[in-house]
C-alpha cells in the first residue's frame, strides 16, 4: 500500500491554525516562508513517498539482523538512508553553521510526520539523532558541537539514546552504569544498557552513544547521573575515525511491531572501559537527557498520528474496494462496504482523531518556536509553559489513540486486517510500541499531573482553559458553528473542573488524584484536541462564505469538526466522572486480592 501524504491538511494546519506566518515573523525564522515551507513540504512528501515508503512492509518480513555484534538491516534500508543524508532532510531544524537549514520546528513538524507515515522504523535511526543533536547544542561544547553535529546532520553518524537498564525503565534512579574519569578529561564507562534503538546497524560509519551513568561517590538517585558521549569508533583530533571503543552489541530484540529497527543490547566495557566523555557537568545527566527526551517525546507523538495516517489511508481504499451486503436504503445489489454506517463511523472517527491529532502537534510546534526564537522575555516564557503543558498530551494522547486508530484500521479489512498481507495488521502492531517507549503514558501523565498542572496550581492549564473559551464565545454566535461551541464549552468546563480537583486533591489524596492521571491526559488531549477542530471549523465556514480556496476541502474540514465535536468530545465527560468520583474505586481492592 503506497503512501500519499496529506499536503492540503499539512499545509491549512500549518498556516491557519499553527500560524506560520507569525512564526516566519519571529527573528531567525526569515526563510521560512509560506511558499518556501509549501516548497520543503512537497519534496518531502515525494522523497518519503517514493524512496522510505516502499520499504516498510519489506522491512516488516525481513527484520534487522544480528551475527557476531554485527547488525545488518532490512533490505533497501543503508541505500536509502545514504539519499536521506545528501539530501539534508535530517538538518531541517538544526542550525545552518553546522550545516543544517536552520528552520522551525513548525516546518520540521510535517517533515517528521511525513517520513513516519513512511516508515516508523525507518525513521527512529533520524529521530533518535535529532534528540543527540539538541541535547548537544544545549549541553555539549563547541568542540563536541563541531565534532559531532555536522556528521549527524550530513547522515555520516548517527545518534543513539541510552538510559534503560535491566532494572531501570520508567525509573532511572536505578541506573547502575558506571564511569570512572581517567584523569585526562575522559572517563571509562562500564555496563549494560537495553532497548537501544539503532544502538548498532550498517547505515552509517559511527553510532554515537548518549550515555546516562554513574562518576564515583556520586549522589544517590536522580540527582548523581551524568550523561557522556561514548562513540562506537573514537574521533580522532582531526576528525577522523580512530580505534574501535569498547562497546559491543551483544543481542537485539525480536519485536511485535518496528521489527526493521534493530533494538540492541549493548555492552559497555568489558574489554576494559569504553571511552566516553562527560556532557556538561557530572550530576547534571538527567536534566540534559530531559531536552533529549522532551524533543523525542514529542517526536513519539507525531509518530502516532503518521502511524493513523498511513493506517487511514489504507482503511479508505479498501472500504472503497471491498462490495458487501446491500445498502441500507436500497441499491440493485452489494455495495462497497463504505456505504455502510458503521463502515462511514469508523473512517470519520480515525479521520476526526487524525487531524485534530495533527492540529494539536503543530501549534505545540508553533509554540516551541516562539519559545525559542522571539525576542520578547515574557512571550519566550508563556510559550515554553505552554508548549511544555502540551508534550506529555501530545506524546500520550495521539500515541494512545494510534492504538485505536490502527486497531479500527484492522476492523475496516474484516478478516484480511488480520492477515498479514494486506499491511493493516502491520500499522497496528507497529503502533503498540509508541505508548511504551520513550516514558509509558502513565509516566507522561504524572509529568501533567505533577510538574505541569499541581506545581503551579493550575496557572497554565487554567490559561489554555480561558483560551478555550475564547473560541467558544468565538463561535457562539454562528448559527452552523454554535452546535461545536456548544460541546467545546462543556467539555472545557468539564477540563477545568478536572483541574481543580487535581490541585485541590493532590496533597490531601495524592494516590486518589494519580489513579485519574492517565484519564486526565487523554481528556485534555480530547478537549484540546477538539479545540483546534472548532478552530478549524470556524476558519473552513470563513473561507467559504468568502467563496475563497477549495470549497470541498472545508465542507469536509466543516463535516469533520462537526463529528468530533459530537462523537469524541462527549468523551470528556465520562472523563471527567471517572477522574473526580472514581479514583477511590480504583484503589479499592487490596494488593492480595489481585
Ligand atoms: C522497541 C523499544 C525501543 C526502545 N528504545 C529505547 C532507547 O532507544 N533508549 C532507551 O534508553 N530505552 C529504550 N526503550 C526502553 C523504553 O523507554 C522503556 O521500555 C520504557 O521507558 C518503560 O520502561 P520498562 O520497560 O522498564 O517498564 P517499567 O518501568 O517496568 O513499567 C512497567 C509498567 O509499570 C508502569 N509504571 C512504572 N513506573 C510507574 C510510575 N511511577 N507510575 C505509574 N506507572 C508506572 C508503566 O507505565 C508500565 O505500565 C525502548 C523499548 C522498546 C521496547
Amino acid at each position: 500500500m503506497s503512501y500519499t501524504a496529506p499536503l492540503k491538511d499539512m499545509l491549512f494546519v500549518m498556516n491557519e491554525l499553527a500560524g506560520l506566518s507569525a512564526v516566519n515573523a519571529l527573528p531567525g525564522c526569515e526563510d521560512a516562508t509560506p511558499e518556501t515551507a509549501e516548497a520543503i513540504l512537497e519534496e518531502n512528501a515525494r522523497f518519503c513517498g517514493e524512496v522510505i515508503a516502499p520499504l516498510n512492509h519489506g522491512g516488516d518480513k525481513e527484520p534487522s539482523a544480528w551475527a557476531d555484534g554485527r547488525v545488518t538491516t532490512s533490505p533497501g534500508f543503508k541505500e536509502a538512508f545514504r539519499q536521506f543524508g545528501e539530501a539534508g532532510w535530517q538538518g531541517v531544524q538544526h542550525p545552518v553553521e553546522f550545516g543544517g537549514q536552520g528552520l522551525p520546528k513548525l516546518v520540521a513538524t510535517p517533515c517528521i510526520e511525513m517520513l513516519n507515515s513512511a516508515n516508523l522504523s525507518f525513521a527512529l535511526c533520524p529521530l533518535l539523532t535529532d534528540g543527540t543533536i539538541e541535547a548537544l547544542m544545549t549541553a555539549g561544547t563547541l568542540q563536541q558541537k563541531e565534532t559531532y553535529i555536522a556528521n549527524f546532520i550530513s547522515g555520516k553518524w548517527t545518534g543513539t539514546m541510552n538510559l534503560t537498564e535491566p532494572q531501570a525503565g520508567s525509573d532511572l534512579a536505578l541506573v547502575r552504569t558506571r564511569a570512572v574519569p581517567e584523569g585526562d578529561g575522559t572517563y571509562k564507562v562500564f555496563g549494560t544498557k537495553i532497548f537501544i534503538t539503532y544502538g548498532e546497524h550498517d547505515m552509517a560509519e559511527n553510532i554515537v552513544h548518549l550515555v546516562l551513568a554513574r562518576t564515583p561517590n556520586a549522589p544517590e538517585g536522580v540527582k548523581g547521573i551524568s550523561l557522556f558521549i561514548v562513540p562506537k569508533f573514537l574521533v580522532n583530533a582531526d576528525g577522523s575515525l580512530g580505534a574501535r571503543n569498547d562497546v559491543q552489541c551483544v543481542s537485539i530484540e525480536h519485536k511485535l511491531g518496528i521489527k526493521a529497527s534493530p533494538t540492541a543490547v549493548l555492552q559497555f566495557g568489558d574489554h576494559g572501559g569504553a571511552i566516553g566523555t562527560l556532557v556538561g557537568e557530572e550530576n547534571r545527566g538527567l536534566e540534559y537527557m530531559f531536552i533529549m527526551m522532551n524533543a523525542a517525546r514529542f517526536a513519539v507523538g507525531i509518530q502516532g498520528l503518521s502511524v493513523s495516517e498511513r493506517a487511514y489511508q489504507q482503511a479508505v481504499a479498501y472500504a472503497r474496494d471491498r462490495v458487501q451486503s446491500r445498502d441500507l436504503a436500497g441499491s440493485p445489489g452489494p455495495v462497497a462496504i463504505i456505504h455502510q454506517p458503521d463502515v462511514r463511523r469508523m473512517l470519520m472517527s480515525m479521520r476526526a482523531q487524525i487531524e485534530a491529532a495533527r492540529a494539536l502537534a503543530y501549534v505545540a510546534a508553533a509554540t516551541s518556536d516562539a519559545a525559542h526564537f522571539s525576542d520578547d522575555e515574557a512571550t519566550r516564557k508563556s510559550n515554553q509553559a505552554f508548549y511544555e503543558y502540551l508534550v506529555p498530551i501530545v506524546k500520550g494522547w495521539t500515541t494512545e489513540l494510534s492504538i485505536d486508530v490502527t486497531s479500527t484500521g484492522v476492523q475496516v479489512h474484516g478478516g484480511m486486517g488480520f492477515i498479514e498481507e494486506t499491511g493493516a495488521a502491520q500499522y497496528y502492531r507497529d503502533a503498540r510500541i509508541l505508548p511504551i517507549y520513550e516514558g509509558t503514558t502513565a509516566i507522561q501523565a504524572n509529568d501533567l499531573v505533577g510538574r505541569k498542572t499541581a506545581r503551579d496550581g493550575g496557572a497554565v492549564a487554567k490559561g489554555i482553559i480561558a483560551q478555550v473559551r475564547k473560541t467558544v464565545a468565538e463561535l457562539q454566535g454562528d448559527a452552523a458553528l454554535a452546535p461545536i461551541a456548544a460541546r467545546l464549552g462543556e467539555s472545557a468546563d468539564a477540563l477545568e473542573q478536572v483541574v481543580d480537583y487535581v490541585v485541590g486533591n493532590v496533597k490531601s489524596d495524592i494516590k486518589a488524584v494519580f489513579a485519574g492521571s492517565v484519564p486526565y491526559l487523554k481528556m485534555a488531549g480530547v478537549v484540546l484536541g477538539g479545540w483546534q477542530m472548532a478552530r478549524a471549523a470556524a476558519v473552513a465556514a470563513t473561507k467559504l462564505k468568502a467563496g475563497e480556496g477549495d470549497g470541498k476541502f472545508y465542507e469536509a474540514k466543516l463535516a469533520t469538526a462537526r463529528f468530533f465535536a459530537d462523537q469524541i468530545l462527549p468523551q470528556a465527560l465520562a472523563y471527567r466522572t471517572a477522574i473526580v468520583e472514581g479514583g477511590q474505586a480504583v484503589l479499592a481492592l487490596p494488593e492480595d486480592q489481585f
